[in-house]
């Protein structure tokens, strides 16, 4: 067995500044026309001078406190250069933590279930223009366009420790690191393109490759599959694996060679003098310290002990903000709290996943969400019912009342009635009958039938406990 290591280089933007990190053009580009969203300090032309938006500073601080980071007494900025057509200063302004700069927060951890995944640095820095390849990818089109909007927002970077071994934990330690930055509020994580990641992966007998740009939490760990895969079998032939950077291509789920790696000589690094170090004063940190909004860690215990559910359905529901606030919203509304998570859990989340739905994006609130499961409790509806309606009113915003109105789907809950069909379909069916007096299993095929001619309106367990009481007289 290999010894295999990851490390990531996570690359957030900070989609809650209102403006660029060194200018005032607004920091949200999404969706607008290209190049609109520019100014002379954002398209980098000679002579515009940056001014620092003192939030970003505000908010890494806040990230470096809440991951455990050493912060730094001082900060200063640096120009990262290397020549690429998205930066047209050929050089991007970032941090270093080398002589005489500084980043932010050095050190740190995040937990995973069972292990802790160190964090190295974090450093603010811009995020370059967009590359468009209107006649293909990055590496079959004829030409490239840039686009500007982009150029300019400001973005943390965060680099681990290679403490990963397994692709899994790579995906894990995005979604964890995702939960943070939104229960701090500086990062909507479900806007495209707000949280990227190069993934440096390497086997026992080859060299680091770093897999650049990958999108999604869900690509990292397939972009880290393919690469171990790759790599154990190059070694394995005694192909040996050279450092080099390598680009993720999501349509064709491969990696492929980008270029050989740049050192950090190639960089030349040195402090930007258009802006001056700054000062991080234990005022400013105490300050952020008591203002600290709840952390997952502490909101999954919270769970546990206000809502009295489990710890893997804490974790899953918090694992996601958006999904967690919508839980407790619920939870104003109807309080058995563990069927609450559970039906978010196995059911609601399912039907967003199948149409690639945010939680925002449903048409079911809170409030019908717990009106179905109040009508479920007092027997007005089962719960095939419940499943069956569930995803209307998540996609067409029907109440649970309106669609029993439409359909004329409740519960049926005269047993005389229930007991009549019982009784029709083991008249119809005496093979089955005599089959199911000496093998349980049965049963649930006689079942199947009542459920049936119910039209699903019936409680399968009651069902299957008249037709048990049944064959046991016969
Ligand atoms: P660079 O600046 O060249 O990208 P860094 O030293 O900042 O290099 O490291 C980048 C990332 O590579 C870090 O996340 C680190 O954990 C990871 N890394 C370092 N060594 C290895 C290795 N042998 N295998 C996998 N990842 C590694
Ligand atoms: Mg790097
Ligand atoms: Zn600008």
């Amino acid at each position: 067995m290999y010894l295999t290591m990851i490390g990531l280089e996570v690359h957030t933007h900070l989609t809650s500044l209102k403006t660029k990190l060194f200018c005032s053009c607004p920091s949200d580009y999404v969706g607008k026309p290209p190049n609109s969203n520019v100014c002379p300090v954002c398209l980098g032309l000679p002579g515009a001078i940056p001014v620092f938006n003192e939030t970003a500073l505000k908010f890494a601080l806040m990230v470096g406190l809440a991951l455990g980071s050493r912060i730094s007494d001082r900060i200063t900025f640096v120009r990262k250069h290397y020549f690429y057509p998205d930066m047209s200063k050929n050089y991007q302004i970032s941090q270093y933590d080398g002589p005489g700069t500084e980043a932010v927060a050095m050190g740190g951890e995040v937990k995973l279930r069972d292990k802790k995944i160190r964090i190295r640095r974090i450093n603010i820095e811009e995020d370059p223009a967009k590359s468009i390849y209107p006649t293909g990818s990055m590496l079959t089109s004829t030409y490239t366009m840039l686009d500007y909007n982009r150029s300019g927002v400001g973005m943390l970077e965060i680099v681990t420790e290679p403490d990963m071994s397994e692709p899994r934990e790579a995906r894990e330690f995005i979604e964890k690191l995702r939960s943070i930055l939104e229960h701090l509020g500086v990062c909507d994580g479900s806007i495209e393109g707000a949280i990227r990641a190069d993934a440096n992966v390497s086997v026992e007998g080859g060299e680091r490759v770093e897999v650049k740009n990958i999108g999604s939490a869900k690509d990292v760990e397939s972009a880290i599959t393919y690469e171990i895969s790759r790599q154990r079998a190059a070694v394995s032939q005694g192909l040996g694996v050279r450092r080099e950077t390598r680009h993720w291509d999501s349509e064709r789920r491969v990696t492929v060679p980008l270029r050989t790696k740049e050192t950090d000589e190639d960089y030349r690094y040195f402090p930007d003098p258009d802006l001056p170090p700054i000062q991080v004063t234990a005022s400013l940190i105490e300050d952020i310290k008591s203002s600290m909004p709840e952390l997952p860690d502490q909101r999954i215990q919270r769970f546990m002990a206000q809502y009295g559910i489990n710890e893997y359905n804490a974790t899953v529901l918090v694992m996601d903000k958006g999904l967690a606030d919508f839980y407790e919203r619920v939870t104003l509304h109807y309080n058995n709290y563990p069927k609450v998570a559970s039906l978010l859990i196995n059911d609601y989340l399912r039907w967003l996943n199948e149409k690639d739905m945010k939680i925002s994006q449903s048409k079911a609130g809170p409030e019908q969400v717990a009106e179905l499961l109040r009508m479920l409790e007092n027997g007005t509806i089962t719960i095939k019912i419940a499943k069956e309606f569930l995803p209307r009113m998540i996609y067409e915003g029907k109440s649970p009342r309106e669609l029993m109105e439409a359909t004329n789907m409740t519960a049926l809950r005269d047993m005389t009635i229930l007991e009549d069909i019982v009784n029709q379909v083991l008249a119809e069916n005496p093979e089955v009958v005599k089959k199911a007096k000496a093998d349980s299993k049965v049963i649930h095929f006689l079942v199947g039938q009542v459920m049936k001619k119910t039209g699903k309106r019936a409680e399968p367990e009651t069902v299957y406990k008249l037709i048990e009481e049944k064959i046991a007289r016969i």
